[in-house]
């Protein structure tokens, strides 16, 4: 049994929030006296998506989350007619975006009492927010909103003064490998997957079962060694970690087809002649490889810089090295960052490898 720290039980469906005590905490309190939105607030990878999935799965349920009902069945796969996810479609949230959410507002319930709206990267409303400020300070009483933001920029302020803030945490790569310990991962892997996890416990799961994890880690960790200064050791080296990348996809690729199999055998049990709502779970496993492509080159990378830094820290480097290490260190980093904004990666990585070349020589 899972309880909370006022000895209260947590419903069925919000124990799949893992190390997020305090979010826990006050969404079993919401789950009988909701109010009209929610923010939850924190870094990628901590597992807000699966928390806002989990707690419309909980106010939709008549018995505040139970994880058996037809609505909890149907919330878990991302099927319920009252839940909807809206994602952006290019690098930020537009006014129309924006107006087609007002929309959907105002509609009423298919099936349940209430229709949950979760709003993904909220960080980036940007110039939309103010055409959703009213929606959100007063949709009609049957709609709910989850706004997620990794973070709060001034654009968001207003709207996150009329919702409740739930806060969430990067997942500590102790509790990672706890976790996975607990689920039967021998010791070692289970900590270096971790420490690889950016604190995603969903990306931690995935590397565990993919055996390439370690090779992928010592090709970024050999990548500088390889660097001759010339414009064909950095496509070798940015064709063998793209197709590495390739790889982990390919894993992720397996489990979502096993997982759209089961869901059609659970629809041929209900009698359905086809699975209804293929094409939304079939959206979400392109998004799911997207998302995971991205996180691979952004380990990548903190392992590639990781390499760098121990440089730094072998005693008495001549003052052209530390600074010729230092310059390497923030070019890995720009372009850790500027990876948010779905670049050609392959033109990103020769750029990176080539200052990494010129820096080295
Ligand atoms: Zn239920």
């Amino acid at each position: 049994m899972v309880t909370l720290m006022n000895g209260s039980e947590v419903a069925p469906v919000l124990r799949q929030i893992v190390g997020q005590p305090r979010a826990t905490e006050i969404l079993s309190a919401s789950v009988a006296k909701a109010v009209h939105a929610y923010l939850f607030i924190g870094p990628a990878g901590s597992g807000k998506l699966l928390a806002a999935q989990s707690f419309a799965a909980a106010l939709l349920c008549e018995l505040g989350g139970c994880g058996d009902c037809a609505s909890c069945h149907d919330a878990q796969l991302g099927l319920h007619p009252d839940i909807t996810v809206f994602e952006r479609e290019g690098a930020s949230i537009t006014v129309d975006e924006a107006h087609a959410i007002s929309l959907v507002a105002q509609r009423s319930p298919n099936v349940s009492t209430h229709q949950v709206l979760i709003l993904t990267d909220f960080h980036l409303v940007g110039a939309a927010a103010p055409a959703l400020l009213k929606t959100i300070e007063e949709p009609p009483p049957s709609t709910i909103f989850i706004v997620i933001a990794d973070a709060l920029p001034a654009s968001l302020v207003t709207i996150s003064s009329r919702c409740v803030l739930v806060p969430f945490h990067s997942l500590r790569p102790e509790l990672i490998a706890e976790v996975l310990r607990a689920e039967g991962i021998e010791e070692d892997l289970a900590s270096s997957v971790a420490n690889a996890s950016l604190g995603d416990l969903d990306r931690a799961r995935l590397l565990v079962s993919d055996q390439g994890f370690r090779l992928r880690q010592s090709q970024w960790i050999e990548a500088p060694q390889h660097l001759d200064g010339t414009g064909a050791s950095v496509a070798k080296i940015v064709t063998q970690l793209t197709a590495s990348v390739d790889e982990i996809v390919n894993v992720l690729r397996d489990r979502q087809s096993r997982e759209l199999e089961r869901a059609v055998e659970l629809s041929k049990l209900t009698g359905e002649r086809s699975l209804r709502g293929r094409k939304a779970i079939e959206d979400r496993h392109k998004r799911e490889q997207r998302r995971v492509r991205t996180d691979e080159l952004r380990a990548g990378l903190a392992t590639l810089i990781s390499v760098y830094l121990a440089k730094l820290s072998s005693p008495q480097l001549p003052t052209r090295r530390v600074q010729a290490l230092t310059e390497a260190c923030q070019a890995i980093d720009e372009a850790a960052k500027y990876l948010k904004r779905n670049p050609n990666e392959i033109l990103l990585l020769q750029k990176l490898f080539l200052q990494l070349g010129d820096l080295a020589s």
